[in-house]
Order: structure tokens, then sequence, then C-alpha cells
């Protein structure tokens, strides 16, 4: 039989199971306490648990955990580039920002993506798989650890469309936000999607406090298909009914995010588009150089030229 992953349990199936097991709720707090708030990489360090039950739970549960397999730091702004192995041996990529607000992690959500954006390299492989919601908390619990300071705010913006693994990601905040966990407000969890307007519905449904940002990039049906597959199944007219709910139903801002490429998207008539969009609703615009990938010919723009895309 399989396992059950614990670290993706909630505190209330985490006390039924235990119950099951002939154990009072309270051993299921403990439990919770250890994995995430003192986080713990196995059951052996739960040190106020007896070793007979220990064993138990190694029999029933699973328990999932990273190891680091580089750690790349920039030199200009103390960003640090985390690659980490998953027991499958699966690797993913974690971007720890420390900000004068605080820290701020970037995680993956799935394996690879297969949402075909021309200007990723994430997706030049396909998808392999999702992440569980507890290889997604991984990311932040080892960062933590690792750093000995606390992460005040996460982004879910790395690899991955993480509207592509719903369920999973809803339960991922579910867990990251808990007051009996890393009790993360939901106001400092950002969630970027390239455009999957039904997740994005559902997800306006949930009534959450995060910030959800849309991956834009073009103001036209005719150039954003060229960039984003996406685009060819929802229109952008759709795009901004979806994100008029979302902020209807939530009252959260939507963040527009635009990365320039070079003689693609960062002309005259593209900056008149994205202020007209952006004008008329309740929103932040993200702009980006688009980062190079050998595989594509992209280009960013100059320096001078964001700038005066950024005040044209
Ligand atoms: S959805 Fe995100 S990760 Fe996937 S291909 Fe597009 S930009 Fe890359």
């Amino acid at each position: 039989m399989e396992k059950t992953d614990i670290k993706s349990l909630t505190r209330e199936e985490l006390r039924k199971e235990v119950c099951e097991m002939g154990e009072k709720s309270f051993r299921a707090d403990q439990i919770y306490d250890w994995i995430h708030v003192k986080l713990v990489r196995g059951f052996d360090e739960m040190t106020n648990i007896s070793r007979s039950f220990r064993e138990e739970c190694k029999e029933r549960f699973s328990f999932t955990d990273l190891k680091e397999v580089r750690v790349q730091e920039s030199k200009i702004d103390k960003t640090r580039k985390f690659l980490f192995q998953l027991e499958d041996g699966n690797l993913v990529e974690s971007v720890l920002m420390p900000y004068k607000h605080g820290n701020s992690v970037c995680i993956s959500s799935q394996v690879g993506c297969r949402m075909g954006c021309a200007f990723c390299a994430s997706t030049l492989d396909g998808l392999t798989r999702n992440l569980k919601p507890s290889e997604m908390l991984d990311q932040i619990y080892r960062i933590t650890k690792i750093t000995g300071e606390r992460v005040s705010n996460v982004v879910v913006m790395g690899t991955g469309e993480p509207l592509d693994n719903y369920d999973n990601l809803i339960r991922f905040i579910t867990l990251l936000t808990d007051e009996y966990g890393l009790h993360i407000s939901q106001r400092n969890v950002t969630v970027s999607t390239c455009g999957i307007v039904p997740g994005i519905l559902k997800l306006a449904k949930e009534k959450l406090q995060i910030t959800l940002a849309l991956s834009l990039h073009a103001v036209t049906d005719e150039k954003r298909r060229k960039l984003m597959p996406i685009a060819k199944t929802y229109s952008i007219g759709e795009l901004m009914d979806a994100a008029d709910v979302y902020f209807q139903e939530t009252g959260r801002r939507i963040t527009f995010e635009y990365s320039l490429v070079a003689g693609v998207n960062d002309t005259y008539e593209d900056v008149k588009g994205l202020a007209e969009l952006s004008g008329k609703r309740n929103c932040h615009i993200n702009l980006i150089p688009v980062n190079p990938i050998k595989e594509r010919n992209f280009r960013q723009p100059d320096k001078e030229y964001v700038a005066s895309f950024k005040n044209p």
C-alpha cells in the first residue's frame, strides 16, 4: 500500500490518522508542530514522540525531503538560486531574494512545464510531473533552515504553471498560511499564471487574499499567440474578464507581468495597448526584460529603452 505523504496533510487530517493509530489527537498536534514549525527532516528528530510510535509512523507515512545540489549567489543583490533534488531524482529550482522588508522565496510548482511559452527555458522538455504540496513547502522549509531566517513572502513563479496543478497548489497555500504552521500571511503569497482562465475563475471563488500575477507579455491576441500557446485557447478579452472577476471576488489587485523582448513586444503601440488595458483596472504592472535563453533567439531591449517604456 502506498504510504500517505504526511507533510501534505492538514492538521485535522493528521489528527484523524493519528487517532486511527490509537493515539490521542494532541500527539498529532506535536507531530504537526515538528513538521511545519520546527521544520524537521524526519521522524527521528521528533524527540517527544516515543520511539515505537515513530516506527509506526514510518510504516504508515512517507516524509518528503530535498537534497541541496547547488547554490549560486548573485554578487549584485545577494539573490541565491538553489537547485534541489527531489526523492525521485528530479531537480527543482527555488530562489531566495532578500529585501529590506524580509526574505522572499520564489518556488517551483512542477517539474518542467507543458505551457510552451516561447521565452521560457523551463518548458523545453515539457512537463515531467506535478509537485506535491509537501514538495512545494519543502523548498521554503529548507531555505528557512539553511539561512536560519524567516521567509516572509512566497512567490509561486518558478518552474511550472501553478494553476495546472490546482488542487496541490490550494493545499500548499492552506498549509503555508495555517496559523499552526509557518503562518505566512495570505497577502504575502503571490501565484503567477500564464492565463488559464477557468483556473483563475476557480481561484477567485476560493476567496483567498493572495496576489494573482498574470503573465501578459503582449497586448494583442496575435502577438500573444506567438509568445504563449495558451493565448490560442483564451483571448486577452477573456483573460481581462477573468482578472476583473478575481478582483471583484477578492478585492485583490492583479499584477500584470510583461517580459520585454527586443523587437517583439516593445513598440510604441505595445506601450499604448498596455496603458489602455491597465488604465481601466486596479492593477500593478511588472515590466521585466526577458531572460535570454540560448535555445531561442530573444534579446533584452537595452536599459535606456526599458526606461523609456516605463515612462514613454
Ligand atoms: S507557464 Fe511559466 S514555466 Fe510554464 S512555460 Fe510559461 S513561463 Fe515557463
